[in-house]
This record gives structure tokens, C-alpha cells and sequence, in this order.
């Protein structure tokens, strides 16, 4: 090149703001351009993550600066709490995986990981059964507390307005329960009654549970964690010498302690954010992952193995030449 002549260097990219990519029904601002702040990472091949500030979907592209086939091409880094909470609510309202699959658009195995995750084999059944609408129990507790019930005690309540009822809308409206009935009796020298607070409070570590889920930590969802959350009090009940006394806590809490499969397959995004953000690391593959980017993979099962090896090629594959 000679000295006089000049040349310029698109930056990769542009200077944005970039559209959040997230499929209809569930971004407000799916399309519009609301990302302003993007992450470039300039290995082999210069990549770059944006994610919506209000979805916090995350998605990969990488930059070819002639080839205009591959600009439409991203790699989905994480779906966003958004789509989580949407998905969770369709999935309560016993829609099907092929319904949810298209209102969300991502494909039916990434919502059957997440339902799996998230397991609602409970409300699945209960919603089949028949029964009372939670709504009119409600009503009807509302009519009673006003009336007949009247300066009772929660067991009386119980009681007269029948032990399945209560209990339903103990397990799925535990905070309204919380709020209309008269405060729990404190006795401390009254002994515990096992099976009564085991009722009583397996469904509340299960809302507990789902929530946590929700939020998607980075690291494993443990029993520990959930009766944490709970109240310190459960957790030191749990740890006890009676502790094998709560049938349904445990039940509950070995239903929702994660696997570590489904551990690693769930924070497989953060993986993939290690490796976009670290300049080092110039090429993703199964050794880096577990020598570099998480260790915890050397855990993982062949099928979980051969799913993030699948993961890995598609999103190597985007950094191909077609
Ligand atoms: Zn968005």
C-alpha cells in the first residue's frame, strides 16, 4: 500500500442500536431497535452479543463484512426471562408444546428442556381432574369467613369448610390463603405436628422452587438453596434428626433439587457467554469447556454430552461460509 493512499475499516457491526430478535408475543419491542450496547469479541472471526434491555434475549451474530447471506444468521445465547415467565404461564395453562412452540417461536425440544426443568407433571393432573374452580372455592371461603366462620381457628376452618378444599387453595393460592386467614397460632411449647406442617408446607416449597427456576441462577438448584429461601427455620427442620418425617417436603424437594444434567444443559448459555467475552479463547469446542470454560461438564452424561456437542457445531456454524 502506498503512503498516500487511505482506506477505512467498517467497524463490525455498525454502530447500532440493533433490533431485539426475539419472536412475536413476547417482546414489546421484538424488531425495534432497543439495543444500544453490543459485546464485540475479535477472535478468528470478529462476533458480536446483543441483548434486549427488556427481554434479555441474547443472540450471537458473527461479522463477514462481504457476505451478505450469513448477516441474517444468529445464534440464540439465552432466550431472556421473558420468554421464560411466557412459556412457564402457557405451560400452567396446559397448552400444548406444539401451541407453545409457535407463540414463542423456538422449536418443541427447547420448551420440553425447559418444561422438564421445570416439571408440571402436578398441575397437569389436577387440571384433567375434576373439581372446583379455584376461583368459586375462594368465593366460598370469602362467603364463610364472613359468616359461619367467623373468629375461628385456622384448624376450624379447616374443618368445617372441608380438608381437600382448604388444601387446594393452600397449594395454589397460598398468599390470598395467607392474607384471609386468621394468623397461624404460635405455640412454641406445643410439639409440631409432622404431618400437618408436611401438608401444609410442600406447597409452598414448590412455589418457592418454581420461582428459583425462574430466575435462572448460574449455579445448581439444591435442596439447600430452595429450603434457604424458604425460611431458615425449614432448613434447620430439614437438617434434623426428624427430618425423615416430612414424606412430601422431601418428595418435593427431590423433584426440584436439580440434576446435573439438567444443570448443565440449562446454564449452557453462560458457557457460551465465558467464551464471548474471553479474548484467549479463539475456537469453541467440547476440551475447552471442560479444561477452560466449566469444569462441571466433565460430569455430564453421553446424551448430555452429545446435546452440547450438537450446540457447539450449530454455533460453530454459524461462523461458516455457506
Ligand atoms: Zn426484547
Amino acid at each position: 500500500m502506498l503512503s498516500n493512499e487511505t482506506y477505512s475499516l467498517d467497524l463490525p457491526f455498525g454502530c447500532g442500536p440493533w433490533p431485539c430478535l426475539n419472536k412475536n408475543n413476547i417482546c414489546p419491542f421484538s424488531s425495534e431497535f432497543v439495543i444500544k450496547h453490543c459485546n464485540r469479541a475479535y477472535k478468528q472471526i470478529i462476533s458480536a452479543s446483543f441483548s434486549c434491555p427488556h427481554c434479555g434475549f441474547t443472540y450471537i451474530k458473527r461479522y463477514y463484512p462481504k457476505d451478505i447471506e450469513n448477516k441474517s444468521r444468529y445464534f440464540i445465547a439465552d432466550h431472556g426471562e421473558l420468554w421464560r415467565e411466557k412459556v412457564n404461564g402457557l405451560l400452567r395453562e396446559n397448552k400444548s408444546i406444539l401451541f407453545i412452540s409457535k407463540f414463542v417461536g423456538s422449536d418443541m425440544e427447547t420448551i420440553n428442556k425447559f418444561r422438564d426443568n421445570i416439571n408440571y407433571q402436578d398441575e397437569k393432573g389436577l387440571a384433567g381432574r375434576p373439581g372446583h374452580a379455584l376461583n368459586d372455592l375462594k368465593k366460598e371461603l370469602v362467603d364463610l369467613l364472613q359468616s359461619q366462620l367467623k373468629g375461628k381457628n385456622r384448624k376450624q376452618i379447616k374443618i368445617f369448610f372441608g380438608f381437600s378444599k382448604y388444601d387446594k387453595l393452600m397449594k395454589h393460592e397460598r398468599v390470598w390463603m395467607e392474607e384471609m386467614l386468621p394468623p397461624r397460632k404460635i405455640n412454641l411449647i406445643k410439639k409440631i405436628n409432622y404431618k400437618e406442617h408436611d401438608e401444609e408446607t410442600y406447597p409452598l416449597i414448590e412455589q418457592v422452587a418454581k420461582q428459583i427456576y425462574l430466575e435462572n441462577p448460574p449455579v445448581r438448584i439444591t435442596k439447600t438453596m430452595i429450603l434457604k429461601r424458604v425460611s431458615s427455620f425449614e432448613l434447620a427442620r430439614l437438617n434434623g434428626r426428624n427430618k425423615h418425617k416430612f414424606v412430601r417436603i422431601n418428595q418435593t424437594l427431590e423433584v426440584y433439587s436439580e440434576k446435573i444434567d439438567d444443570f448443565l444443559i440449562r446454564i449452557f448459555p453462560i458457557v457460551i457467554n465465558r467464551f464471548e467475552q474471553s479474548e484467549k479463547y479463539k475456537t469453541l469446542n467440547w476440551g475447552l469447556i471442560i479444561h477452560k470454560l466449566h469444569s462441571g461438564y466433565k460430569g455430564a452424561s453421553p446424551k448430555t454430552k452429545e446435546w452440547v456437542i450438537g450446540k457447539i457445531e450449530e454455533y460453530n456454524s454459524c461462523t461458516k461460509r455457506m
